[in-house]
């Protein structure tokens, strides 16, 4: 097969560029799949086997009332090769949907081999391809020189190779009795919820960070800890000194409680707090809420326990927990559409951890989304937009239209769904009823598509 016969090629044979290589496949166009491995490997990977997963064995909870088994369960009504793999050789893991790595692995690796239109080429890709349908496809570790290009290709300020993100949390979880809605100086508008700290609660809290227990770096991990000196965690932070938190990211001036009075009148002087933790709002619609300056490596179990000593915070819903870890991504909602193709390129689509999704499973679902795309490009089809009200829709809505100037990655989460038409208290309930919505519109999708309304753009 050469590149011209092919029509679609796909760089990277992770998650995603398995996924994406399938799907065009099977709509019956010729492909080429790039990987690396073995030629060339990542500080990450061990095998030459497609679709390794790099550490856990886990695709998250199984049961489709949360945010990664919706995602699933989506992936498995769209004949996702992954995930029906995955099904095939899962483990017992509780309630998540684990597998046998090695078996996985190796079974996706032999399917795809075989497949008469997919070519698995063992290359380093060096450069962007500037003909043909494209995907790329290369994760968080794309190689160097490749990552080289697709920064020259998009512009510098559009790649980040570090991941320095703080936590992110559901806006419902947070107690409105206690954080308020201010912006420093009363400038602009209040797009920023503070949770105020008197001295006790700041030295107890400084005191927990001090002591709570650190996620172990790997060794590539350790090699990139230099570069974030600018941009120290908050444990750090907590450890310089007693008050260097408070001359850094909880510093409370300029922030008052408009509830409790006017913050210039001088008798409201001993209202003002002695620390605030800012929380800026992450989505257009004000659900989700990030924790401004607390990147950290603690680990993820104490994240929780520790910021949730924040007053405020004490029932926080957390979507993200915050990382400091290499990870190669672009600025999506300033490059891509929502089809996963490139604005400034409709032939060339991107997929998986480098458009800024986060985990397996939502690699997996960019992978299948970027495939179907790019095989829909080659038959001369409108490429398709996934309602938003599904978890995949919502996913991709996200990051091509996220606020470009604080874009970190993003995984699954029901925070970012559009609200239901109805408010529904209680959490168990609320998210049944986001599934039983995504999963009738992709039916809703799948009818419309099936029907052969071939120029129709999804759009719900
Ligand atoms: C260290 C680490 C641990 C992680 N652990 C988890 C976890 O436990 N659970 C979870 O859900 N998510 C985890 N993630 C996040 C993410 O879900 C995974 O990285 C996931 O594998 C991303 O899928 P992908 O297809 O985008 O990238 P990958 O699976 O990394 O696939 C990219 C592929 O592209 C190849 N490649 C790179 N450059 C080139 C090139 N120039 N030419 C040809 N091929 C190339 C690579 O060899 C690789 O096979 C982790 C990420 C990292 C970095």
């Amino acid at each position: 097969m050469t590149e011209a016969t092919a029509k679609v090629q796909v760089i990277g044979g992770g998650l995603a560029g398995t996924e994406a290589a399938w799907q065009v496949a099977q709509a019956g166009i010729p492909v080429i799949l790039h990987e690396m491995r073995p030629i060339r490997t990542s500080p990450a990977h061990h095998s030459q086997e497609l679709a390794e997963l790099v550490c856990s064995n886990s695709f998250g909870a199984m049961s489709s009332d949360r945010a990664a088994g919706l995602l699933h369960e989506e992936l498995r009504r769209l004949n996702s090769i992954i995930i029906q793999t995955a099904d095939k050789h899962a483990v017992p893991a509780g309630g998540a949907l684990a597998v046998d790595r090695g078996v996985f692995s190796h079974q996706l690796t032999q399917t795809l081999a075989t497949h008469p239109l997919i070519e698995l080429r063992r290359s380093e890709v060096q450069e962007i391809p500037s003909d043909g349908i494209v995907i790329l496809a290369t994760g968080p570790l794309t190689s160097p020189v490749l990552a080289e290009k697709l920064q020259q290709f998009t512009g510098m300020a559009y790649m980040s190779f570090f991941d320095a993100a703080s936590p992110i949390i559901v806006g419902d979880s947070i107690n409105r009795d206690i954080a308020f809605l201010a912006s420093r100086y009363d400038k602009g508008e209040a797009a920023y919820l503070n949770c105020p700290l008197n001295s006790e609660q700041y030295l107890q809290f400084r005191d927990e960070l001090c002591t709570a227990e650190q996620a172990e770096l790997k060794e590539f991990e350790r090699e990139t800890a230099k570069f974030f000196e600018g941009c120290l965690p908050i444990e750090e932070l907590a450890q310089r000194g007693e008050d260097t938190m408070r001359y850094g990211p909880l510093k409370p001036v300029g922030l008052f409680d408009a509830r409790l009075g006017d913050f210039r009148d001088p008798e409201n002087k001993e209202k003002r707090p002695y620390a605030v933790v800012q929380l800026r709002q992450e989505d257009k619609q004000g659900k989700l809420w990030n924790m401004v300056g607390f990147q950290t490596n603690l680990k993820w179990g104490e994240q929780k326990r520790v910021f949730r000593l924040i007053p405020g915070l004490e029932n926080a819903e957390f979507v993200r927990m915050g990382v400091m870890h290499r990870n190669t991504f672009i600025n999506s909602p300033q490059l891509l559409e929502p089809t996963l193709q490139f604005k400034s390129r409709t032939t060339l689509l991107a997929a998986g951890q480098l458009i800024g999704t986060e985990g397996y499973t939502a690699a997996s679902a960019g992978g299948w989304l970027a495939g179907t795309n790019a095989a829909r490009i080659a038959l001369g089809l409108e490429p398709i937009v996934l309602p938003s009200t599904m978890m995949m829709g919502a996913l991709f809505e996200f990051i091509s239209s996220a606020s470009p100037k604080h874009f970190q990655p993003m995984p699954p989460n029901f925070g970012i769904l559009p609200d239901l038409p109805v408010r529904i208290r209680n959490k168990r309930e609320r998210y049944g009823k986001y599934r039983d919505r995504a999963l009738a519109d992709l039916n809703d999708c799948q009818t419309r598509l099936n029907n052969h309304q071939k120029n129709a753009v999804i759009l719900v």
